[in-house]
């Protein structure tokens, strides 16, 4: 090994899911909204105007954040904004989670949270969920240099009451804990209107979901001022530039077509809904599920190898060879029509093999 290869920081970096390149595949594997940007999007990804790229973007996305700020009854000193939630995680990670007591958070949960906790050195302990994948509050009650969960669980679609949320922030007054809610808009309760009664709360939403923009890269945290004001100094420590033009241009449309958004909510949730008898009868069990996906196990066949088959048949579906979880299938929401297809699927694998 020579010496420099010694000073390289190593990582094991976060897997996101495949994103296949081919034409025609059912894609249900990373939990992207199966119906476009609205119309208005549209329109002003086609009026944006070419010249404005010369100049560097307002390094305060004020448009955008005041957008955010109205429609959820915040002031734009409560809201900041990232690349993504990702990014807005990751600079609180950076911006909070100092102490030398190791963080919490679930053993089952979004995977990005221990890459950013090794890349930034915090210690961390993982939390075991109970055998319905909910939080035990009382595992949050010992000493620790701050929290973070999402609400709903990723990927279980496990949604906690208010009452555990409040239990949590109530014990864990002197650290920061941060409540990931990019499913939350599929029908949970947000920890939005906590926000007055605790201030060590940090609320984080996106609009890779529920918004149809993945693409876009839109991110944003609610939270005290305070708070807002610390993630804004380390964000503009490491790039001032938070967003570029076109995200704050039909990011802020976008959170101004209310109707268009609950629209496609509702859509997805009923088939949600649907989805669920059609897997219960097909012989998949799965935790009730609060967000566009579902968490679903069978009682005959192996997760495997229902996940290559479909894969076969070009649909793709999300598969994690984790402990605890790898009998396990996280299945994306579609349209009807894709969710059609995939029950054809999953009824051709069945009966090729009775
Ligand atoms: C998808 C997801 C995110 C990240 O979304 P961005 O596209 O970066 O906004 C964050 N947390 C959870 C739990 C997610 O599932």
């Amino acid at each position: 090994m020579k010496a420099w290869e010694e000073n390289i920081r190593k990582v094991v970096p976060y897997v996101p899911g495949e994103q296949p390149q081919k034409a025609g595949i059912i894609k249900l594997n990373t939990n992207e909204n199966p119906y476009p940007p609205s119309e208005a999007v549209e329109r002003a990804w086609k009026d944006m105007e070419i010249e404005k790229l010369r100049l560097y973007p307002d390094p305060q996305a004020k448009l955008l954040v005041n957008a955010l700020a109205k429609n959820y009854g915040l002031m734009p000193e409560q809201i900041f904004v990232g690349v993504g939630s990702d990014d807005v995680l990751a600079m609180s990670f950076l911006t909070f989670f100092n102490s030398k007591k190791p963080i919490l958070f679930p053993d089952i949960t979004y995977s990005f949270y221990d890459v950013w906790a090794d890349l930034f050195r915090i210690p961390y302990k993982k939390m075991k969920l109970d055998e319905n994948f909910h939080i035990k509050k009382e595992d949050y009650y010992q000493e620790n240099g701050g929290i973070i969960f999402p609400n709903p669980n990723a990927p279980t679609g496990v949604e906690e009451e208010q009452e555990i949320l409040e239990d949590i922030l109530k014990k864990n007054s002197d650290v920061i804990v941060i409540i990931d809610e990019a499913y939350v808009d599929f029908g949970a309760k947000s920890a939005r209107t906590l926000l007055e009664k605790y201030e060590n709360l940090l609320v984080v939403q996106t609009f890779s979901k529920s918004r149809s923009m993945a693409g876009i890269r839109i991110g944003y945290a609610m939270g005290h001022s305070k708070l807002i004001k610390a993630l804004q100094d380390v964000k503009y420590s490491y790039n001032s530039y938070t967003m570029n033009m076109p995200s704050i241009l039909l990011g802020t449309k976008a959170i101004e077509e209310k109707e268009y958004f609950e629209m496609t909510i509702e859509k997805i949730i009923q088939t949600r809904e649907k989805s669920k008898k059609e897997l219960k009868k097909l012989g998949f069990s799965f935790p009730d599920s609060k967000a566009n996906f579902i968490f679903a196990t069978h009682e005959k066949y192996r997760a495997k190898d229902i996940f290559l088959y479909l894969k076969s048949k070009d649909i793709y579906v999300r598969y994690f060879p984790l402990e605890r979880i790898d009998n396990y299938l996280r299945i994306t929401i579609g349209t009807e029509e894709q969710m059609e297809a995939l029950f054809h699927a999953l009824y051709e694998f069945q009966k090729e093999r009775e």
